[in-house]
């Protein structure tokens, strides 16, 4: 794996594709001021769920996993003025990171952070949403996905990150509770009859990971 090279070619990529920004560039600031981890997406990752977004004409998103709100302002770059994004964050100290960012960004009206675990929190939710970021633990993703599902309406877009993590994903015998996490996820996922999936690995700044998105079709 030559992962100076993804890095490099990914920098040449948003260099070439995506404009330079500087709210963006100190949400990231931000967020390492504070102590938090990079995880964030990528760049281009960002723009990716930006366009996934529009081009669904998405009006209500909800996002597992805000961490400093960066992916979530790709995504509520993505709405109209009336639309809305519930993003869900566990750790009390990442949200209030997000909630900084999120006003920086101009985003506090249409944003919502909720602050909990989301297997906590989702049950409260009776809405329907156009596109649903999973971005938490791992572990839980087979629940999430499940929510997911409960959750969407015939068009909504189904997107999880870092379902290949270093490949391990192809390990059937796993001992690693966020790789089976995925594994199951992708079970529930083949087994459910509502939606149309794939899975596309990436590598870049990020490392060697990917994305699976399911399409909800009734
Ligand atoms: N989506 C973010 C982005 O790209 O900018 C990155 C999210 S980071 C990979 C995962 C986040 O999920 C962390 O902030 C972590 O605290 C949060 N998290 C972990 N377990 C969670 C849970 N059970 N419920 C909600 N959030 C959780």
């Amino acid at each position: 794996m030559d992962e100076a090279l993804w890095t490099r070619v990914d920098e040449y990529l948003a260099g070439e594709l995506i404009p330079d920004d500087p709210v963006l560039a100190q949400v990231l600031a931000n967020s390492d001021a504070a102590g938090l981890p990079a995880i964030a997406v990528a760049p281009n990752q960002g723009a990716f769920l930006n366009l996934l977004a529009r081009f669904g004409r998405a009006k209500t998103i909800l996002e597992l996993g805000t961490l400093a709100g960066y992916s979530t302002i790709w995504l509520g770059r993505a709405l109209p003025a009336d639309g809305r994004l519930l993003t869900l964050e566990a750790d009390p100290a990442h949200a209030e990171v997000a909630r900084e960012n999120i006003a920086l960004a101009g985003l506090s009206g249409i944003v919502e952070l909720r602050v909990g675990a989301a297997l906590d929190l989702l049950p409260a939710l009776d809405e329907k949403f156009d596109l649903i970021f999973i971005d938490a633990d791992k572990q839980s993703y087979p629940e999430y996905f499940q929510w997911a599902v409960r959750l969407s309406r015939p068009g909504t877009m189904i997107v999880a990150d870092n379902v290949v993590r270093d490949g391990k994903v192809a390990e059937a015998g796993t001992a690693d509770p966020r790789v089976r996490g995925v594994r199951r996820m992708h079970e529930l996922i083949a087994a459910e009859p509502r939606v149309d999936a794939t899975a596309l690995q990436t590598v870049g700044t990020k490392g060697y990971d990917g994305f699976a998105l399911a399409l909800v079709t009734s």
